[in-house]
């Protein structure tokens, strides 16, 4: 249950009542609420005079379900808003990984070249082996975000664990939290209390539930700045890296009022598969797509096989404004 109490409570007041109750209390700009599990569905007897308004939930989709506010959210980074009332499709491009700077300057460069806005790659990367790239560290985030302010670009970069938020916060437009860091609650709580935006992966054995509860531990915290990224689940299907849950997407963008963005290159896993997976996500509508290319696809250091060289990336940028036109949509 959500609970908006009366403006008339003071904020004591407020914390009074949810360490009496066990309540989380999150502070909004413009009002306290109390957050309750979800089993609750009626107010407290002694509770009534101070509430305005309460919202009963069927499950602890709460502050991020349509019933709580039905409309998508915006996340605002400076001048641009990812969700909102836009019908822009944001995508996120650039590689894997931060590799040299002459690698993420090109990539910067054929961003912006691209009429896009959001520089995308990972300076501390969540590899399968501790023997294969591991990412460049804060030298990398430095790179990223020198490339990216050469370009006039924003950055996303992903976190992996807690070792290293402080320096990602520091260099990063939007925190990328990566699928496998999907349940660390480290991270969540941490970028619960910042007011950057932070882009949530779905773990790629996790329900929309279980990705959602996640994106639930940084809403209550305080962060409203919160959007969702499908980039593959792990089925029986072996001929594709992962499989990219469009039907998670669609119950998504009918319960949930965060922004989604859709992540086809992770999903596939080999670069032919994109261009036709990243036509279908602008097709739905979602609210954005992370693409990764990298200037020389052979020789990455991470996720060679699905990254679009250059002219690939160019190309597919190209047919997609066709695609978001048809459903009143622009690309950027
Ligand atoms: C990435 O974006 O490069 C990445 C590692 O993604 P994921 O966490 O989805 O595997
Ligand atoms: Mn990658």
């Amino acid at each position: 249950m959500i609970i908006q109490l009366n403006p008339g409570v003071t904020l004591s007041e407020a914390e009074s009542i949810a360490f009496a109750h066990k309540f989380i209390l999150c502070r909004r700009s413009d009002s306290l609420l109390l957050i309750t599990p979800s089993s609750l569905k009626k107010l407290p007897v002694n509770l009534e005079k101070d509430v305005k308004e309460s919202w009963v939930f069927d499950d602890d989709i709460q502050l991020s379900s349509k019933k709580f506010y039905n409309r998508t959210r915006p996340v605002t980074i400076g001048e641009l808003e990812i969700g909102g009332n836009h019908n822009r499709t944001i995508i996120m491009g650039g590689p894997c990984s931060v590799e040299s700077e002459e690698q993420i300057i090109q990539s910067a460069e054929l961003v912006k070249s691209c009429g896009l806005s959001v520089l995308r790659a990972g300076a501390f990367k969540p590899r399968t082996s501790p023997y294969s790239f591991q990412g460049l560290g804060e030298k990398g985030m430095q790179l990223l975000r020198k490339a990216a302010d050469g370009a006039g670009l924003k950055v996303i970069s992903e976190v992996k664990d807690s070792t290293h938020l402080e320096i990602v916060a520091e260099y990063a437009d939007i925190i990328q939290i990566g699928a496998k860091a999907m349940y660390d609650q480290g991270i969540l709580r941490f970028c619960s209390k910042t007011v950057k935006p932070v882009l949530i992966k779905r773990g790629f054995g996790s329900t929309v539930q279980e990705w959602l509860q996640a994106a639930e531990f940084v809403l209550s915290g305080g962060n409203e700045n919160v959007m969702l990224c499908e980039r593959g689940i792990r089925t029986f299907e072996t001929k594709s890296r992962f499989t990219l849950d469009l039907c998670g997407v669609a119950w998504v963008k009918q319960h949930s009022n965060l922004p989604v963005i859709l992540d086809p290159s992770h999903a596939m896993g080999y670069a032919f598969g994109v261009p036709d997976l990243a036509r279908a996500c602008v097709a739905m509508g979602v609210d954005g797509l992370l693409i990764e290319t990298h200037p020389d696809p052979p020789a990455a250091l991470s996720d060679a096989a699905q990254q679009l060289n250059p002219e690939e990336f160019r190309e597919l940028i190209a047919s997609l404004h066709p695609v978001a036109a048809a459903i009143g949509k622009t690309i950027c």
